[in-house]
């Protein structure tokens, strides 16, 4: 018996094939019956691959050409209305990333993964109608291979919950519009086969939801589960536990309820009821998200414990979520250390661990044959090996952070702005930049060449200088007053960091979609972290050598190196986030002794890390802000500590950001005048701020008047001294002659505006 099941899997391609196809085909050097091949011949491999391991339950529908999300917007027919003369793939493609005439749809965080969806535009006046033929075919294309698959799609109440109406409007009216069209969908899956498992994803259940949402789940499942009686359904909830959720599914006649017990160890508490309703649970107890290797042993007493409940005929044993957010597989992997590689599982590896698993769960250790014993052996040594390896314990490390008494800086903010003032001597409306400037190609070669060996240490080196001088100079000559030095020997603000610290491992092809065909390739912690040497000194002491102006180093943050990160799972995240902390605060101090004046410490993705339950948010922002406090903790009261986020959704978080206790903050409010400032005002917010006074992310040349515009607004809301006059993120995306202009037309504007207030 091999009751096993997949929530889902990676349709990028172990070779990143849809990705190059795609990408192709948009730059018209392919047709898109070259993308439909790649496909097809992606999906029957990926199936294959599932059946081949002993995968029972393998998904059709989990592929998608950019985005589930979008799919489902497009089997609806909820198209918007700027997009309905197209059709077809100009549709598709159009809709994801707009078109000459039609701004593309908005694009957002999945959960609390770096996974990117489009999210639906809905308005009242719509009327929707099922397009069903997607996922028709792909259920008939794996069974002309033999293989029967359960179709997956995302649930009503999540696609709402995660759509946004153009009219503001509460996005839940529309259900009884869209409920519907997924009867007609199920109907139109029922004569498929003549039984068919739908899996329909709810993981918005995992969020905790207020009444109304609540009291939607029983009608809407209550519908689905009676358009036909062939149809099996399975909802399935995974990143946090649904209890709320699964107390109301119970009483309703879906097949089978999925569960997340690793990210959501809560859900443990439902499992009497779970028990009581005789449906079947789909556990997930190998996890989806993370790239360890299944430590067997633990996972089967975890598995018995559920059947201390629920009997063992009706569990399923599954991935936590869709392995969609693991990379593929580990066989390209050739550089890695062999010791650390024994100690990891992607995708194509999950498989087998579940199938291992549920052998061994269901029918004994006795059933195994000798490659599963063996296998069974080798899990249970890696593991061992893993917790006792030299590799990952740093007797000195952990001394050195559980002792780490000094938790923040010394002075409060007014008294070290006052200094900083002092000594720094900037004027009122101080212009700066946020760290990067136009990545090249040129660059881009130099590094890669250089990674390759192909160019030595010393004309790579040149070429960083040569660049850094002309960043520099562009930047005098523009009339900027805080330079920066533009950050062209990073690829990228955590692998950077991570490739100097210990503790850090790098795969050569471990590639995770992030939205479309854009992949990333984060970084693993593996061990405590330590910082061998310095590692921005150099480059920033250079810089500010070919300078008068004040030079700003530039740092990424421990919360967005641990967040952008695969991180160990043997350790609690905070005491990770607390041992990267204390290796900065050392970078701090170097930087400072080497006369470096300023120090921006990036937390881009402080509020990705944000859990998804209310209850938990406390603990987090906690370690969080201890965190950063501990990482600027070595800054002396002159030092200006600097911090840059990337969003502006402050008013949730502005305490925490006050508690950060950075001396000035750079936002991103471009794009809603001061609005978003209006909450530092509101809070009595008394350190400097840099809203952000054009948006870097189009290519568009913001004209001085209208930065004239900008920052008068943000004087209506904050006094001339409290603020900075900066873009609102890094320009490295940009080309340089759009940075060149936009940032004359900045200092134009800036002078302009203290002519004024002067008079
Ligand atoms: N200093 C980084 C840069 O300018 C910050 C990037 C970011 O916040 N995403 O690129
Ligand atoms: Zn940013």
């Amino acid at each position: 018996m091999s009751k096993n099941y997949i929530v889902g899997f990676p349709r990028i391609g172990e070779q990143r094939e849809l990705k190059k196809v795609l990408e192709e085909f948009w730059a018209k050097k392919c047709s898109f019956d070259d993308v439909l091949q790649t496909a097809k011949e992606l999906k029957a491999r990926h199936w294959v691959y599932q059946r081949d391991a002993g995968v029972e339950f393998i998904s059709s529908n989990d592929f998608s050409l950019y985005d589930n999300m979008l799919d489902t917007s497009v089997m609806l027919g909820a198209i918007p209305k700027r997009f309905r003369h197209l059709k077809g793939e100009e549709l598709y493609f159009a809709m994801a990333r707009g078109n000459d005439e039609c701004v593309a749809m908005e694009m957002t965080k999945w959960f609390n993964t770096n996974y990117h969806y489009i999210v639906p535009e809905l308005s009242p006046e719509d009327n929707y109608s099922l397009n069903a033929s997607k996922i028709i075919d792909e259920y008939r294309e794996a069974k002309s291979l033999g293989i029967k698959t359960k179709i997956n799609i995302i649930g009503p109440i999540t696609y709402l919950g995660l759509s946004k109406r153009v009219d503001r409007g509460d996005v839940y009216e529309l259900w009884s519009k869209i409920v519907p069209i997924y009867e007609e969908l199920l109907k139109a899956i029922s004569t498929l086969d003549d039984e068919v498992v739908v899996q329909i994803d709810e993981p918005i259940f995992a969020k905790g939801l207020d009444a109304k949402v609540l009291s939607l789940i029983k009608p809407t499942f209550d519908r689905l589960s009676a358009v036909s009686s062939n149809i099996k359904i399975a909802v399935l909830t995974y990143f946090e536990h649904s209890n709320e959720a699964t107390k109301v599914l119970v009483h309703t006649p879906i097949w089978a309820l999925g569960l997340d017990f690793l990210y959501g160890d809560e859900n443990l508490k439902s499992l009497d009821i779970i028990a009581m309703s005789g449906k079947k649970l789909i556990a997930g107890v190998v996890d989806g998200r993370n790239i360890w290797r299944c430590d067997i042993e633990k996972t089967m007493r975890l598995l018995e414990s559920i059947s201390n409940f629920v009997s063992k005929e009706n569990i399923l044993i599954s991935s936590s979520c869709s392995l969609l957010h693991v990379p593929f597989t580990l066989k390209y992997e050739e550089k890695m250390s062999g010791e650390i590689k024994e100690w990891l599982s992607f995708a194509l590896e999950k498989l087998s661990e579940i199938s291992l698993l549920s052998k061994l769960y269901f029918d004994g250790e006795g059933s195994l044959d000798k490659a599963q014993k063996e296998a069974l052996q080798k899990n249970v040594q890696a593991n061992q090996n893993r917790k006792n390896s030299p590799l990952i314990h740093n007797k000195t490390v952990q001394d050195r952070v559980e002792n780490h008494k000094k938790l923040q800086r010394e002075g409060d903010a007014k008294e070290r702005l006052k200094l900083q003032r002092e000594i720094l001597g900037y004027n009122d409306l101080v212009t700066t930049t946020i760290g990067s400037f136009p990545q090249t190609p040129q660059l881009r070669c130099a590094r890669s060449d250089f990674k390759a060996a192909l160019i030595s240490k010393e004309s790579y080196e040149k070429e960083i200088k040569k660049y850094i001088d002309e960043c520099v100079a562009f930047q005098e000559e523009c009339g900027l007053e805080i330079l920066v030095h533009g950050e062209p020997e990073r690829n990228d603000m955590v692998e950077y960091f991570g490739e100097q610290l210990k503790g850090y491992g790098f795969s050569q092809n471990g590639w995770v979609q992030s939205y479309g065909s854009r992949c990333v390739k984060p970084p693993f912690i593996y061990g405590d972290i330590s910082r061998p040497k310095p590692m921005t000194v150099d480059w920033i002491s250079y810089a500010q050598s070919r300078t008068n102006h004040i030079m700003k180093g530039m740092l990424t943050g421990p919360v967005t190196i641990l967040n952008w990160s695969f991180v160990r799972d043997d350790m609690p995240r905070g005491e990770v986030s607390k041992q990267i902390a204390v290796a900065l605060s050392d970078e701090i101090d170097d930087l400072q002794n080497a006369g470096i004046k300023i120090i921006q410490v990036d937390e881009a993705a402080f509020k990705e890390g944000y859990p998804l339950r209310d209850e938990k948010i406390k603990a987090y922002e906690a370690w969080a802000v201890r965190d950063f406090k501990i990482a600027v903790s070595s800054a002396k009261k002159e030092t200006q500590i600097h911090t840059h986020m990337c969003y502006s959704e402050f008013n949730d978080i502005i305490n925490t950001i006050e508690d950060m206790d950075a001396d000035v903050i750079s936002i991103e409010t471009a794009r809603s005048g001061n609005e978003l400032l209006k909450i530092f005002k509101k809070v009595g917010y008394t350190k400097e701020v840099g809203p952000g006074v054009y948006d870097i992310h189009s290519p568009r040349i913001p004209s001085v008047e209208e930065i004239v515009k900008q920052i008068e607004l943000l004087l209506e809301v904050l006094p001339k001294e409290q603020l900075w006059i900066n873009p609102d993120c890094g320009l490295k995306t940009r080309k340089w002659e759009e940075v060149k202009l936009s940032l004359k037309n900045m200092v134009e504007a800036v002078g302009i505006v203290r002519e004024k207030l002067k008079s």
